[in-house]
Parts: structure tokens; sequence; C-alpha cells
């Protein structure tokens, strides 16, 4: 069995939060190893849609993380290749009655405290921004800071650019401990030995953890997405109806689909996604996709006669919070975390790349970690 010592930090999991948490150790000068039972991005990253997203998140932890992200993703895309694909091209959500335009402005309102630009946008003002958009609307919010990447690409292009070793196809399999300590990790074919290891696994992280002797609810919600033929631009923004927002924050296990809508740069048109907590079932539920589909076209009628060229689903690593674990875990000393981030994931990777590395080095923080403490689910009175 081959072991690599001298390392600072293994990395689990090729995703994007892995690969923004082997990014930012790398720029910190810390030498890192990734490893993935699969390929880059062969994960929920390769699913998700690349939405960066301020609009949906309400004042709190995971804002004030998607803000410090939204912040760090335009570094990036100044210095990561173009075939990521940032886009800032801002969100639209969107009221159907007066009821719902006055709940988004109490929730933008919060929002705005925390440092989001939002603004309203008067029903009769809608078309400008969104020429296609379904008239009747009674009005809506539109949000400059949302953006958009490629999120496959993202994940690729920050692992090249760390430089960090990369194990592709190798599944850890064990956890290495040294009195207690996590002192690296064991593949098929080696060990990986460093005084810290990242759990970046995502939907897999509770898994991780376990074999870490610790436990972490990470659960899988899955989502589907329909991918239209390509089209002119018709969608200039992230257009969403703000029943989304509801659909996001809540728990259920149940179906729930509200479509959020975006033209993307080769033509094709974006339409996800449903949430629904069924395990790891890869059935397709052609329930979910008409769904989205009608809300599509109740937005834009002009999707209505578009003809859908696939559709693909994913499984988001849910925690029962809705917030991510990210830091060290006082349970197993050397194991960090850094997974769970649900249906933003791709927005919230450049913070919580920030996050562990502070966590790594020492360094101060750039966000309070309480929120997003690891071992928080615990019953145990002592923690
Ligand atoms: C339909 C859908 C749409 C979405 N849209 C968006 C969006 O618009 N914006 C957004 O921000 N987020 C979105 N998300 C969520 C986002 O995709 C995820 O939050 C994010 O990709 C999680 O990234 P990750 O790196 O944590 O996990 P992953 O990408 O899943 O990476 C984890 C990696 O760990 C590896 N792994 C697991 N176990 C092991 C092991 N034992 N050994 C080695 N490797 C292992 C896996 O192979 C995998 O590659 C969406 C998700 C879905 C399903």
């Amino acid at each position: 069995m081959l072991k690599r010592h001298s390392l600072d930090a293994v990395i689990i999991g090729a995703g994007v939060v892995g690969a923004a948490c082997a990014y930012y150790a790398a720029r910190a000068g810390l030498a890192v190893a990734v490893v993935d039972r699969g390929a880059v991005a062969g994960g929920t990253t390769g699913a998700g849609e690349g939405n960066l997203l301020v609009s949906d998140k309400e004042a709190g932890p995971e804002l004030d993380l998607a803000l410090l992200s939204t912040r760090l993703w335009t570094e990036l895309a100044a210095v990561l290749p173009p075939a990521i694909e940032y886009e800032p091209k801002g969100g639209l959500v969107v009221a159907p009655d007066d009821a719902t335009v006055r709940a988004l402005r109490s929730f933008a309102e919060g929002q705005r405290k925390a440092g989001v630009d939002a603004v309203e946008v008067p029903a009769d003002a809608l078309q400008e921004l969104e020429p296609h958009l379904a008239p009747g609307l009674a009005g809506g919010f539109h949000y400059p800071q949302d953006a958009q990447v490629q999120p496959a690409q993202a994940a690729a292009r920050l692992l090249a650019a760390s430089g960090a070793e990369v194990y592709l196809g190798e599944e850890v399999t064990g956890v290495l401990l040294d009195r207690g300590a996590v002192r690296g990790v064991r593949t098929p074919r080696r060990e990986l030995l460093a005084p810290a290891v990242v759990n970046a696994a995502g939907t897999w992280g509770g898994r991780i953890a376990e074999l870490a002797g610790v436990t972490l609810p990470v659960l899988p919600r899955r989502g589907f997405v329909l991918v239209t033929e390509p089209l002119p631009r018709l969608v200039r923004h992230k257009v969403y109806a703000a029943d989304y927002i509801a659909d996001v924050a809540s728990g259920s296990a149940a179906l729930q689909s509200s479509a959020v809508v975006e033209g993307t740069p080769s033509g094709p048109v974006l339409i996800g996604a449903t949430r629904e907590r069924v395990g790891f079932d890869r059935s397709l539920s052609t329930e979910a996709l008409r769904r989205l589909a009608a809300q599509a076209a109740a937005l834009f009628p002009v999707l209505a006669d578009v003809r859908v060229l696939r559709t693909y689903h994913g499984f988001r690593p849910y925690l029962p919070d809705h917030l991510p674990a990210i830091g060290p875990d006082p349970r197993r000393p050397g194991l960090l975390h850094a997974c769970g981030h649900e249906g933003a994931g791709i927005g919230l990777a450049p913070a919580t790349g920030a996050l562990i590395t502070a966590a790594l080095t020492g360094a101060e923080p750039p966000l309070p970690q309480a929120p997003f403490h690891p071992a928080r689910f615990d019953q145990d009175p002592a923690r």
C-alpha cells in the first residue's frame, strides 16, 4: 500500500465545495490532496444549475455566507478561465398578487439590512426587464447581485487552479485515526496521511462522518431540471415566482416545485428545480417534470411551444436546519466538515472554502462559524 506523507490536509470530494476548499487552502500555502471515488463534479455538482442566489435567502447566517460568496465569485471570475461562464445577470422574483408583493417587500427589507440590493419593480415595469414575462403579475423585486456559473466547469477550474494533488476514481473506505484524532484516509490503493481531513462529500457526507466515528444527518433531497432546445435570448435574468422561497425553506419530504427559469449563453433555457425527499430514488417522475413545465410556461407563455431536449436530476445534500456543516468537528480532532449545502452549494462554495481555510490555518474566520457547527445536531448536552 502506497503512503503519502507531508500533506497538510486531505479533502474528500471533488465537487464544487471540495474544489473551493482546495483552492483557498492552497492559496494559503497548504499542501492539499483531493480524493474522489468518481470524476470531478461527478456528484451533485454536475447536476446543479449554477444559480448564485442571494434573493431566496432570508436575513441570517446563510445569507451572510451567500453575500461573502457573491464577492468571492466576482473575484474568482476575474482569475478563472471564461469557461466557468460566470454571468452576473441578476434575479427577478415576481408576485402574482398584492398580498405577495407585500410579503416580498418585508422579506427584502430584512435582506437590505444584511447588505442585499433589492429593488422593487412595479407591475408596469416588469416587461422592461423581461419582455416575454406573462402579463397580469402584480409586481416583483430585482436582485442585481444574483449571478450564474457553469457548475462542473467551475469545480474543474477551481481544482486545476489550486494545484492540489488529485486522486480520482478512488473511494475513501476508511478514516485513519491515531489516539482518537484523524491522521488521514485510506483508499483501496493508498493511504494519504495528514493532520486534517475535510469531509466535502456532499450528500454522502454522513457516510464519511460515520467512517470517522461521528454522526452528521445529511439526507438526499432530489431535484429535476428541464433543458429546452437552444433559443435566442428570451429570458434575461433568473426569474422565479415568490413561492419558490417558501419551497426552499420548507423541510417537507413531499414533492415541491416552483420553477426558476433562465436563459444560458449557449441558448437552452434551464427550468429547475423540484424538491422532494425520496432517498436516492433515480426513477423519472413525470409529475415533477409536468409541474415544472407548466410553471415555466405560466411565467413565460412563449415557452409553451418550445421543445424540452432533456431532463436531469440530482440529490441535494440536505441537513434538517437547511444550513451546511462547516468547520472542525470537536468530537473528532483533525476532522473538518464542509458539506450539507442543500440547494445552494454552488453559490456557497467559495465562502465555505474560505471558512475551512481559516480553520486549517488558525486565521481569523471571515464570518462567525457557530451557526454551521457540525455537532449542532448532537443530542449530547455536554457539547
Ligand atoms: C437539480 C439541482 C439543482 C441545483 N441547483 C443549484 C443552483 O442553482 N445553485 C446552487 O448553489 N446549488 C444548486 N444545487 C445544489 C448543489 O448542486 C449542491 O449543493 C452542490 O453541488 C454540493 O456540492 P458538493 O461539492 O458539496 O457535493 P458533490 O458535488 O456531490 O461532491 C461530493 C463528492 O464526494 C464524492 N464522494 C462521496 N463519497 C466519497 C467517498 N467515500 N470517497 C471519495 N469520494 C466520495 C462524490 O463522488 C462527489 O463527487 C442544485 C442541486 C440539484 C440536485
